[in-house]
């Protein structure tokens, strides 16, 4: 009998492939299988490839393809996990990509999305706050809706919170949802048709799972302390995997605001409230505790308020403590809990007040690592957020942890992007070093399939002077030029800007010579990004208007965006205690910290910001560049020697 021919990439992908054949307007795009077979050496040699590959590549089937024939060709050795940077682009692959693939390939995959657990309901919870609801609730409307929750569960397959026909308020889903270190597991009487184990069960049975990096980098955290979430995996792929550093140092990193003190307070007993698995089970000593430690968190955050005096942060050196009031009442009622817990008989309702005893536990020990002398290795700092006041640390480096858990053997690791860095950097060392993978790395960098030269004019007008030595006279000009621009231009434009009140006083300036134009302009915090994409999209002649988030979120094809402005170099916030104690890091051991730190990370951004532009083929239209030093300064030149081939010829 003949074994059938192995299934190979070139059976989907090019001129004749089965994607080509099945997908209206493919076009074959020798970059996507040039990176494809790149992904394919490097899962079958073990190892790691640093891939920066274009707009327009087609990247997510360059990577499904080969995971997927891998995976299934070594079936049993766990699955391949694919993250993405958002949800939204979870989501895209679980609803698009992913179902096409599965119509067009012959072999038996199955794929599937990992959300947190949190999502999920447990029934057990479920049963026990229905039972005690007189208990656990004050009020009948949040008793209706627990009820409403109990008769979803009956028929719902996959229980999670987003499939509620209606939504529960949090305090109703705090009650029922799975959790963390509260789960009887097999002594569970639910466990065979949990929701969550189920879930788990098919994540470990899957050949390609698909996450965010916001959950596997949460995971990467959980393996430093010896758990996990995600099933046992070799091979990890990364799209858009130049925020792996950021996304790694939130993970690795604390933050305390008063929120999550009172999180756990009111999960113990509601303000205002006479009832709770507390006031029940518990006793008056525990309670009491109880508000000690609400009125201790008040007090501590207040101080925290009053010490940043109105500034946006406040930096703390190794040694500088923070007066903790809060943290030995914390373990004295989490001491009671246990104490309180061991006196009930009814295993769920022990279960249920040990968690919550846990819970008081790890942030106890949260506030002794952030109140506590520090280490050279952490940066700590006070913040003003937009709720109020946090206390955080992040690692200075997450490069030594990721080398450890994330790049060293027998991982494997795919790492993709259209800007994986500065560009003009051989060898992707600036990203490497800074995620720890030194060893078994293969690099490619592929271009775009667009042709910039033709599809893109880029303008640097001469008669704007420099930010940085005459501000208002460089916000005039850049109002001065983005007006006349966008009306000739009849919209269809974006303002890419570099902080909140740069945005607001182009917005007030624009927003009425625009509008007698017949001209609506969008400004980003005015309406969910979402919401403002609907509206750019449906009336081309808008013009959106934002910053951070705006340099990479924004994907509007066509005639609904012609016009894109970059009005200052995108450099990062020089003062955040973070970027500070980077640039020490860097300074102290003999590095530039400029060279290394600011420049690649705001070319970078620049870079993003620029791919606005041309998201297809058809694409055309004009980029100006407002910032006078990308033409007057050295490192100005390194912006622009960073943009795609051919982009650059005139400037105007
Ligand atoms: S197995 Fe765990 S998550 Fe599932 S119902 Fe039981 S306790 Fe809840």
């Amino acid at each position: 009998m003949s074994t059938p021919d192995p299934i190979t990439l070139d059976a989907f992908l090019g001129p004749e492939g089965v994607i080509a054949r099945r997908l209206p307007g493919y076009e074959e795009r020798p970059e996507q299988v040039e990176l494809a077979r790149a992904i394919e050496h490097a899962l079958r040699e073990g190892r790691h490839l640093f891939a920066e590959a274009g707009t327009g590549v087609g990247k997510s089937f360059a990577y499904l393809l080969p995971a997927l024939l891998h995976a299934v060709s070594h079936r049993g050795q766990g699955p391949i996990i694919v993250s993405t940077r958002t949800i939204a682009l979870q989501e895209q692959l679980e609803r698009k990509d992913l179902p096409f693939l599965q119509a067009v390939t012959p072999m038996e995959w199955t794929a599937v999305s990992a959300v947190g657990r949190n999502h999920y309901i447990c029934h057990r919870r479920m049963h026990l706050a229905h039972r005690e609801r007189g208990v656990v609730f004050d009020d009948l409307h949040r008793e209706a809706q627990l009820n409403r929750v109990v008769h979803w569960a009956q028929s719902s397959r996959d229980g999670l919170r987003f499939e509620l026909p209606e939504p529960v308020d949090d305090e109703v889903w705090e009650e029922v949802k799975a959790e963390h270190g509260n789960c009887l597991y097999k002594a569970c009487p639910h466990y065979d048709d949990c929701p969550y184990q189920r879930s788990r069960r098919r994540l470990d049975s899957a050949q390609i799972v698909v996450v965010n990096h916001a959950l596997y980098m949460a995971d990467v955290a959980l393996r430093m302390a010896g758990a996990s979430y995600l099933p046992d995996h070799r091979i990890a792929i990364f799209d858009e995997a130049h925020h792996l550093e950021r996304i790694a140092t939130e993970s690795l990193g604390l933050r305390l605001t008063l929120g999550s003190v009172l999180w756990h307070v009111k999960r113990l007993h509601p303000r205002r409230s006479r009832r709770s698995l507390l006031a029940e089970y518990g006793n008056p000593h525990a309670m009491l505790l109880l508000e000690q430690v609400r009125q201790a968190a008040e007090a501590f955050f207040a101080l925290l308020e009053a010490r940043l005096r109105g500034n946006g942060t406040l930096p703390l050196e190794p040694d500088d403590l923070v007066e903790d009031p809060v943290s030995e009442l914390l373990a004295e009622l989490a001491a009671e809990i246990h104490r309180c817990a061991l006196g009930v008989e009814k295993v769920d309702l022990r279960t249920e007040l040990q968690a919550r005893a846990r819970g008081l536990t790890s942030l106890h020990a949260v506030f002794l690592s952030l109140c506590g002398p520090g280490s050279v290795d952490k940066v700590r700092w006070i913040e003003q957020e937009k709720r109020g006041v946090s206390l955080r640390a992040a690692p200075l480096d997450v490069s030594e942890a990721l080398q450890k858990h994330q790049f060293g053997e027998p991982r494997c690791n795919i790492l993709v992007s259209a800007t994986l860095g500065p560009g003009g950097d051989p060898g992707f060392r600036w990203i490497r070093d800074r995620l720890g993978a030194h060893e078994r790395v293969e690099t490619l960098r592929l271009g775009s399939p667009f042709d910039y030269r033709s599809q893109v004019t880029v303008t640097l007008p001469v008669d704007v002077p420099d930010p940085s030595g005459d501000p208002q006279g460089f916000f005039d000009a850049c109002r001065r030029e983005i007006q006349t621009r966008t009306i000739r231009n009849g919209g269809s434009a974006l303002v890419l800007c570099t902080s909140w009140n740069f945005v607001r006083r182009l917005a007030d300036a624009l927003r009425g010579p625009l509008a007698q134009r017949g001209i609506e302009l969008l400004v980003q915090g005015e309406a969910p990004m979402r919401d403002l994409l609907r509206r750019k999209r449906e009336d081309p002649s808008t013009v959106l208007l934002g910053t951070e988030t705006f340099w990479e979120g924004i994907d509007v094809p066509g005639d609904a965006l012609t016009l894109v402005f970059l009005t200052r170099l995108p450099f990062g916030q020089p003062d955040h205690p973070l970027t500070m104690a980077r640039q020490r890091m860097i300074q102290a051991r003999g590095g530039d910290a400029f060279l290394e730190q600011t420049l690649p990370e705001a070319i970078l951004k620049f870079r993003q910001g620029f791919g606005r532009l041309v998201r297809t083929a058809g694409d055309r239209g004009e980029v100006v560049i407002l910032d006078p030093r990308a033409r007057t300064k050295r490192y100005g030149r390194d912006f622009l020697a960073a943009l795609p081939e051919g982009a650059v010829d005139e400037h105007g």
